[in-house]
């Protein structure tokens, strides 16, 4: 229970004890091939990428430093003073808690300081071999299978990674609809571009992918009319760049969702939390929703900060499921009040639990302890209050760790014992 925090009481350790035994899917990552992973040379700092940039970038550091630091090689003595200054300011923040964790887990130390950076990267690198994600994602946390987005299709990891691919969108200019759609030939008509979507979601399904990754954009009802007149400008003036909210992007944004329902595959969306969140309120699909309640979506980031926003779709639509990925890593606090209220508003069959959203193997780990911890956490509140008993809380814990995403995305259970 090392990595737990102190202050849990004895009924919240008991249910951890319990969420341990737990063979779960893991229900949001962007991982690299592992071969890619292992070309790398990892070091202490490695740990501190990803979300953790977020938090240092908002502390003062500047974007060409970060670059070095966190995602080239370099002098470690070098990195770590310039690192000092900023990790002082965000060492306490949920993104690096999970980065501790993680680093205490696999590279032995709780904190880096000007030793610890040269250990933490001897261990790294000596890790950096083949069997590091079945070490971290099978072995240590028992996740059966990974849903991912952005690796390549035939990256499965022996059926262990299933991929998602990301929806064509920002159609804003005509150089940006030809960079996503023209490869073979120029696109200049509204059913060529749907006709080059459907070949994408084709060629997906059929090397195994599992779901279609979307951002939940405005839906103002575009008609095809609309798209065709809005890509008539764009091909009629090449300078011209229209916002993200324009007909064609969202007339191929419904397009894509139901093209996705067409062959099988689940529309993972993306909601809230990002550059410019007002864009990505989950509310904004409602009107797709209403028109297309056999389509089935997969809510992600419990639409931070658009949380009830979000529970509204999950609580009035049978399609729509409530993802938890990325959620304990923003802040625990929200994830703990969002899971609390969606276990009183939502039968058990609506709520994914975890999805580790990294792209550094590891931290799935630091991840999966703080989810654990707050899942946790909140059954205990009930179990006190007394409106679950401890059996129903954990039935509804395994179904949203393991019942929920297999049942949903039609995943299939390996040999556990690895
Ligand atoms: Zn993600």
């Amino acid at each position: 229970m090392s990595f737990y925090l102190k202050s849990l009481t004895s009924l919240e350790k008991e249910i951890i004890e319990e969420l341990e035994k737990l063979y779960i899917y893991d229900c949001h990552e962007h991982l690299p091939p592992e071969s890619e992973r292992l070309l790398r040379e990892p070091d202490a700092f490695t740990l501190f990428s990803h979300y953790c940039q977020h938090d240092l970038y908002t502390a003062g550091m500047d974007k060409g430093t970060m670059k070095k630091i966190l995602w080239q090689a370099g002098d470690i003595d070098w990195k770590w003073k310039k690192f000092k200054p900023f990790y002082e300011k965000m060492k306490h923040t949920s993104y690096c808690r999970a980065a501790h964790i993680t680093m205490e887990k696999f590279y032995g130390e709780k904190t880096l300081n000007s030793k610890t950076v040269h250990s933490v990267t001897e261990r790294i690198k000596a890790a950096n071999k083949k069997g590091l994600y079945d070490n971290v994602l099978n072995g240590t946390c028992k996740i059966i299978t990974s849903i991912n987005c952005d690796g390549p299709l035939d990256d499965t990891h022996n059926g262990r990674i299933r991929q998602t691919i990301r929806t064509v969108d920002e159609l804003c200019s005509y150089e940006q609809i030809q960079k996503q759609l023209g490869s073979e030939k120029p696109v200049c008509s509204v059913d060529d571009i749907l006709q080059a979507c459907e070949k994408l979601v084709v060629n997906a399904k059929k090397r195994g992918a599992v779901g279609v990754k979307f951002m939940a954009f405005y839906i103002d009802g575009a008609t095809k009319e609309d798209a065709a007149a809005t890509l008539k400008s764009l091909c009629s003036d090449h300078s011209l760049h229209l916002p993200r909210r324009n007909p064609l992007n969202e007339y191929v944004l419904t397009f894509m969702m139901r093209t996705a329902h067409k062959y099988g595959l689940v529309c993972c969306m993306h909601t809230g939390y990002w550059n410019d969140y007002r864009e990505l309120s989950p509310s904004n699909l409602l009107p797709f929703i209403i028109e297309n309640q056999d389509v089935k979506i997969d809510l992600y980031h419990a639409g931070y900060p658009y949380l009830r926003e979000a529970i509204m779709l999950g609580k009035v639509w049978p399609n729509v499921k409530m993802n938890m990925c990325w959620t304990y890593l923003i802040s625990q606090r929200f994830a703990f009040d969002a899971l609390d209220e969606m276990i009183e508003m939502l039968p058990d069959n609506k709520i994914f639990g975890f999805g580790g959203d990294y792209y550094v193997v590891e931290k799935v780990f630091g991840h999966l302890i703080m989810a654990r911890e707050t899942i946790a956490r909140v059954l205990a509140k009930k179990i006190t209050e007394k409106t679950l008993t401890e059996k129903r809380a954990l039935e509804i814990a395994k179904k949203m760790l393991y019942d929920n995403p297999k049942e949903f995305y039609g995943l299939k259970d390996f040999d556990c014992t690895f």
